[in-house]
């Protein structure tokens, strides 16, 4: 596996692989990578001749209060997963963008529900980097997970208003034994809060379960998971479509419910498909 940490050398090493006929896989991550991270390697590692993974804390999609500065790295343990994961080419730059960077990517229509009312400046961060990377690398396809559904939508979305040519494939959530999706930001969990954060899940799961014995009101449906919930604060609880992450008060199809929740200091995400019988 070969490690470059400057973009203009991901861009050389990457033009040369496609000269050569090569087909490129891509897996963007912001490192401290896990199960989750690792499963969007799997997907793609016997799709491609290569394979890119790239581990950047993208400072454009944090605000001034978030964890930026706190946020879990481990340089090393990303190496040998990504090594572990048959990983071509490991991206690990110390600097993404070039002084007098100006550009943001943005998407209104759909940044202004769900993560994007708590985090304004969350999804054009996003847009922005993932644009930059997909430019930089010119990957045949790249992979994102359904854990960060909101992102995946918006990332499709951008792909395809911009004509990139890239294809862009979801992945499953990967979750601990006990339901919790894992995530990066799961390190700073201790104690009872690690055990309050099971209830995401399982208020999800509750709501998916309802939904299909034949429950489709949504108002009903989130009440109910709202009970569930033992955290200090949600964010948002919302049915959504999965397409135009538009809310939805009754389900007449396939959607999916989105959920964030502070537990101690801690903002997690999570989200299930929910499937009404019949539709
Ligand atoms: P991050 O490092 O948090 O920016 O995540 C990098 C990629 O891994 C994103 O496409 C995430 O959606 C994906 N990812 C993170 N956690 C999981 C998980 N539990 N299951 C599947 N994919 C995940």
């Amino acid at each position: 596996m070969k490690t470059l940490t400057d973009a203009t050398a991901l861009s050389a090493w990457a033009a040369e692989a496609r000269a050569e006929g090569l087909t490129l896989g891509f897996v963007p991550t912001m490192g401290y990578l896990h199960e989750g991270h690792r499963s969007l390697m799997r997907l793609l590692r016997p799709r491609v001749d290569r394979l890119i993974v790239s581990v950047y804390v993208n400072e454009l999609q944090f605000a001034p209060h978030e964890d930026f500065d706190v946020y879990p790295r481990d340089p090393e343990g990303d190496a040998a997963a990504c090594e572990a994961e048959g990983t071509d080419l490991l991206f690990m730059p110390d600097a993404l963008y070039p002084p007098g960077f100006a550009t943001r990517v943005s998407l209104p229509a759909l940044d202004g529900v769900l993560c994007s009312e708590s985090r304004p400046h969350f999804f054009t961060g996003v847009a922005t980097v993932v644009c930059r990377l997909l430019h930089l690398t010119r990957c045949n396809v790249a992979a994102f997970g359904e854990k960060d559904f909101q992102q995946l939508t918006i990332i499709r979305r951008m792909v395809e208003d911009l004509a990139m040519d890239v294809e862009i494939v979801g992945g499953p959530i990967v979750r601990e034994p006990d339901g919790l999706a894992m995530s990066s930001r799961n390190a700073y969990l201790k104690g009872i809060d690690r055990e309050r954060a099971v209830t995401l899940s399982q208020a999800l799961f509750d709501m998916q379960a309802r939904v299909a014995t034949g429950e489709r009101d949504v108002p009903a449906l989130v009440e109910r998971a709202r009970e569930l919930l033992r955290v200090d604060e949600v964010d948002y609880l919302q049915v959504v479509d999965s397409r135009t992450l538009e809310p939805l008060t009754w389900l007449d199809g396939p959607a999916r419910v989105a959920l964030a929740a502070v537990v101690g200091r801690t903002r997690l995400i999570d989200n299930v498909a929910l499937e009404p019988p019949g539709t």
